[in-house]
């Protein structure tokens, strides 16, 4: 599966960033097509082999959509191979999509805010504002995007699974462990490659969409804090799915 994470682009966290992504909804229930879809959106996945790092230096909009793909296609090949070994067949997502102004797509009726990213159940698709998350890719690095991606695509695994939890946080730190798991699953089996600083890129990137300390943990939307989703991802990467309960 791939991708191996090379560059390193790290810069200090800007307030407006971290606002920005704790604003980050995962919308996991209700859905519908969405209104507009970009054509040309739909990026299947590529299946790489394991390949060589990219330049360590440039951040451009084709390196984060070609992470964005890889992402993709390691965390398909990942669950593919999950569901397979419990004798299962595996579906993947419809489609990516990613968009630029609020409201271009929606879901279940509601229109997509900017600064976000979501899987949506009902059209069983992720979509993603693309000036925030090539932002948040600039500024954690690279590894943020397999991880938001991957914790995207464990809401649709929670979906084929069956899983809904009765509060949003026990939903949203579960899909967090799952895209540790799918990680650290991954670094493990060397169908992905960390460089140095992958890890404190993920352990920045996870803290940085930690909910409010304000927010009380019962609140719909409420994700857990930097310190939860933290510890969530870890658990997964270094335990992988058995962290998880998922049954
Ligand atoms: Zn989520």
């Amino acid at each position: 599966m791939g991708a191996r994470f090379g560059r390193d682009a790290r810069g200090p966290l800007a307030g407006l960033l971290v606002a920005a992504l704790v604003s980050l909804a995962c919308a996991g229930g209700g859905l519908a097509e969405p209104e507009a879809e970009r054509p040309g959106a739909n990026q299947s996945a590529a299946s790489p082999g394991p390949r060589t790092t990219r330049a360590d230096s440039t951040t451009s909009v084709a390196e984060f959509e070609q992470d964005v793909a890889d992402a993709q296609a390691v965390a398909e090949r990942y669950w593919a191979a999950q569901f397979k070994e419990s004798g299962q067949r595996f579906r993947p997502i419809r489609r990516i999509i990613p968009y630029q102004r609020e409201g271009e797509v929606s879901c279940g009726g509601q229109a997509l805010p900017r600064n976000n990213a979501v899987y949506c159940s009902q059209g069983d698709f992720i979509a993603y504002d693309v000036a925030w998350s090539v932002a948040a890719f600039r500024q954690v690095g690279d590894a943020f995007v397999f991880y938001l991606l991957g914790h995207e695509y464990a809401h649709a695994i929670q979906v084929r699974l069956g899983i809904n939890y009765s509060f949003t946080i026990q939903q949203e730190l579960q899909a967090d462990c799952m895209a540790g798991a799918y990680l650290g699953d991954s670094v493990r089996s060397e169908a992905l490659t960390l460089a140095e600083g992958d890890l404190d890129e993920f352990r920045e990137g996870v803290a940085a969409v930690g909910d409010d300390p304000d927010q009380p943990w019962f609140a719909e939307g409420a994700h857990g804090t930097a310190e939860q989703r933290t510890d969530m991802f870890f658990r997964g990467y270094e335990g992988s799915l058995k962290e998880c309960d998922l049954g």
